[in-house]
């Protein structure tokens, strides 16, 4: 197959994007026959101009993209090694331990198996005796596929066998050096700037790259449970009353709100999202008894957590912060109740009525109920839908998301990527899978007619960073982080 490799003439882009630009658009130059089931208005030409795609691959691989949701550590910490409670062990097998390994498990490789796998402590040559029984079950699932464009572009390894394992691992090595974050990231993914949901229990990170891995402040713990230990003794605030915690979330926001790029909430992996206001009278008996530990009737916790969401939310919408919500599938494995997820795009409207101001993303498509999701943001002018880790769970329905989202809702509330780990390595392999998704999406549409070739480039970049600068006013964040206390340059 001719790829853009060999047949494009913009050297220089080519030359920014090297390989990765090559690969990820390797495979696209086959858009679908037109079906007669699909047969496009008569007005337009029912085959795909070979140049129309080349165009918008381009385009999409010229763009810069913004990532709005990682939990990348700190390079610093990264470099640490196993000594970091998020570097599980510091070898390739790593690249596998954040939602490839859900794949190995599900698979039928035993937990034992995994634990050796991911182990510190096993030489990272035998490790590929412990992957390969269970590799050909998962190797083209999403998970796998992120994983192994990121070797294949970073260690040039193409196939992982008996033979190459020892160059997977040397090439980690090599790479795993300072900078290279700079060097995954920007370099070699095109990616601007990043926005983090920090794992390492700082409710905001003051991350040392501040202006490349922007923070979310995470306001789950403020609601749910809620996390004392995690949110009060920084703001110096002794909890005596729920008045007290008030003040405890007004001081996160007071301090932070002007770095943050939003907030984030997971909550949905516990209960659904459908908060209701409560008045702090109904909640403060609940607060009491938990304050003093005594237990509470779901009903009850139900009740706190629904008044704490809304004063941490209203705080965010004063704060022009925008709120982020996990919504659909469950990282991990043998624990997801779909029938909750279900439920998540009908509760999302009811949110999105209780609060006009507040401007919600609804993150990873809601999968697999994104039909739903196109339908929500249809609806509302409040509503945004994040496509944040949809091309690995699932890089068809991501491509299919956005062909309907384009032709459905308004283009501006669609935000196209974030690679979601806690390992750089594979956000390289799935943003080279977004930007071949969107391509293809544009493409498809232009070939079936929806949309002319000028309609599709003029998408390229709102969909790649215009909509994710705007929503996140990422332009005077960057300046004001620049200039954070905390910021090493
Ligand atoms: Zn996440």
């Amino acid at each position: 197959m001719k790829t853009y490799a060999t047949s494009c003439s913009r050297r220089a882009l080519l030359k920014r994007l090297g390989s990765v630009g090559a690969l990820a658009v390797a495979g696209t130059a086959s858009a679908p026959a037109l079906g007669a089931a699909q047969a496009p208005p008569a007005s337009v030409p029912t085959r795909p101009a070979r140049g129309s795609r080349r165009q918008i691959e381009q385009a999409v691989m010229a763009a810069p993209l913004i990532d709005t949701h990682e939990h990348l550590i700190e390079e610093s910490d990264r470099l640490q090694g196993a000594a970091h409670p998020r570097v599980v062990c510091d070898d390739w097998a790593l690249l596998f331990s954040h939602y490839l390994n859900s794949d190995l498990l599900t698979s039928g490789m035993p937990t034992e198996a995994m634990q050796r796998f991911l182990s510190a402590d096993v030489d990272p040559l035998e490790k590929w005796a412990l992957l390969k029984p269970w590799w050909q079950a998962v190797k083209n699932t999403g998970y796998a596929r992120a994983v192994r464009i990121a070797i294949r572009e970073l260690y040039g390894v193409d196939e992982l066998t008996d033979a190459t394992v020892g160059r997977v691992q040397e090439g980690y090595e090599k790479l795993r050096r300072p900078g290279f974050y700079r060097r995954v990231l920007n370099d070699l993914a095109n990616i601007e700037s990043c926005q983090v949901n920090c794992l390492t229990g700082e409710a905001f990170k003051e991350s040392a790259m501040p202006t490349l891995l922007m923070q979310d402040i995470s306001i789950v713990g403020m609601f749910a449970g809620p996390n004392f230990r995690q949110y009060a003794p920084k703001a110096g605030i002794e909890v005596r009353s729920l008045a007290d915690w008030h003040r405890v979330i007004r001081w996160w926001f007071d301090h932070y709100a002007q770095y943050a790029v939003a907030v984030k909430s997971q909550n949905a992996y516990s209960r659904d999202i459908d908060y209701e206001r409560v008045a702090a009278e109904q909640a403060e008996p609940v607060f009491n008894k938990v304050l003093q530990g005594e237990p509470v009737s779901l009903e009850e916790r139900k009740r706190l957590e629904d008044h704490l969401f809304w004063e941490a939310v209203d705080q965010a919408t004063t704060h022009h912060l925008p709120v982020k919500l996990h919504t659909g599938f469950y990282a991990g494995q043998n624990s997801m109740p779909l029938e909750r997820l279900a439920r998540n795009p009908g509760s999302a409207t009811d949110l999105c009525r209780r609060s006009p101001d507040t401007r919600f993303v609804f993150m990873h498509i809601g999968y697999p109920y994104y039909e739903e999701m196109i339908a929500v943001a249809k609806q509302w002018t409040n509503a945004h839908v994040d496509m944040c880790w949809s091309w690995i769970i699932n890089p068809i329905a991501a491509k299919d998301f956005l062909k309907k989202f384009v032709v459905t809702a308004p283009a501006n509330k669609v935000l196209p990527f974030g690679a979601d780990y806690i390992p750089v390595e594979p956000v390289l392999g799935h943003a080279v899978m977004a930007r071949r998704g969107v391509a293809q999406a544009l493409s498809e549409l232009v070939a079936e007619g929806w949309l002319s070739l000028s309609d599709a480039l003029e998408l390229v970049d709102p969909i790649l960073h215009g909509n994710a600068r705007r929503l996140f006013d990422l332009e005077a964040k960057t300046r004001t982080l620049a200039k954070a206390p905390w910021a090493r340059g």
